[in-house]
């Protein structure tokens, strides 16, 4: 089995990749950065997003497992004293795959079209002042968007941002594209639903800039800022997120430990 290591670039993440090294040559397992079949990210959620955007072209190829530094994340369940047990799980045991819907988006430009997949979520918003848009539910016009911006998660991303924004915890085996919008002005002109809206996996949804205006694009914890952004497409997209799981660790469980426990309690 080929590994690489992203890490935070903390100290203490930099120490856990040298230490999981060691373990690792020890049991045999070779690292290889370039074509690797399980990448471990030390560090938090955001260190998860970063491994899987360095890998989003192999993203059929690769099995991603999370090793946190500081509280659970949503996308690291093993704990930082845990690196021992997790060499040995690697060694001596077959993970389960689990696989997660991913967010596909096409980004129409003068340039062409560009195509991006997230994990948790794209949002689209002003620079300059409010987004105006025109959202389109499977070609047909569903509202006039003027507010902040917009936020389409995916299930597993439906626990971050959206979350805030009062959407929905979505579970990650229903295959789902979530809308929600960031403070959205209602008037005459502009009327937006204002409800998230539960998109399934054949549907799509496009937002089209209604003035010339800058916009700023994220991807996850990525910025893309362009002027000339014409429309945007989301859907689910046919690739998935794929985490190799040594032992459970299940959803609702990570929703109540990281929304409900207090301290763990
Ligand atoms: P960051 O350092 O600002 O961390 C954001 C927080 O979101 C962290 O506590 C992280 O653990 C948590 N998080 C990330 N993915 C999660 C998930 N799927 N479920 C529950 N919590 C999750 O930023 P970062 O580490 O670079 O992460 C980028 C993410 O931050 C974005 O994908 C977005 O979801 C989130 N974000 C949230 C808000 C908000 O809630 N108001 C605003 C901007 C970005």
């Amino acid at each position: 089995m080929n590994y690489v290591i992203i890490d935070r670039g903390d100290p203490l993440s930099k120490q856990l990749a040298e230490q999981f090294h060691l373990l690792a040559a020890e049991r045999g397992l070779s690292r290889n950065d370039d074509a690797p079949t399980i990448v471990i990210s030390i560090g938090g959620d955001g260190t998860l997003l970063k491994a899987f955007h360095t890998y989003v072209d192999q993203i059929t190829d690769v099995a991603f497992v999370g090793v946190h530094t500081g509280h659970l994340g949503f996308y690291a369940d093993w704990k930082a004293d845990e690196l021992e047990e997790l060499v040995r799980m690697m060694t001596d045991h077959e993970p389960r795959m689990v696989r997660y819907p991913l967010a596909e988006i096409q980004v129409e430009t003068p340039e062409g079209t560009k195509h991006y997949l997230a994990v948790n979520e794209f949002t689209l918003k002003g620079v300059d002042g409010t987004l105006v848009a025109q959202i389109n539910i499977n070609d047909e016009l569903f509202e006039m968007f003027r507010g902040d911006g917009i936020v389409i998660s995916t299930p597993s991303g439906s626990t971050a941002y959206n979350k805030s924004l009062g959407g929905a915890v979505v579970h990650p085996s229903i295959e789902s594209l979530q809308i929600a919008e960031i403070a959205s002005i209602n008037n005459r002109v502009y009327r937006t639903l204002g409800s998230s809206v539960l998109l399934p996996q054949h549907h799509h949804v496009d937002i089209m800039s209604s003035k010339d205006q800058r916009m700023l694009l994220t991807i996850d914890h990525l910025n893309i800022q362009r002027s000339d952004i014409r429309s945007i497409r989301c859907s689910v997209a046919t690739r998935k997120i794929c985490f190799a799981r040594y032992r459970p660790f299940p959803f609702w469980n990570r929703v109540r430990e990281a929304f409900l426990d207090y301290d763990g309690k």
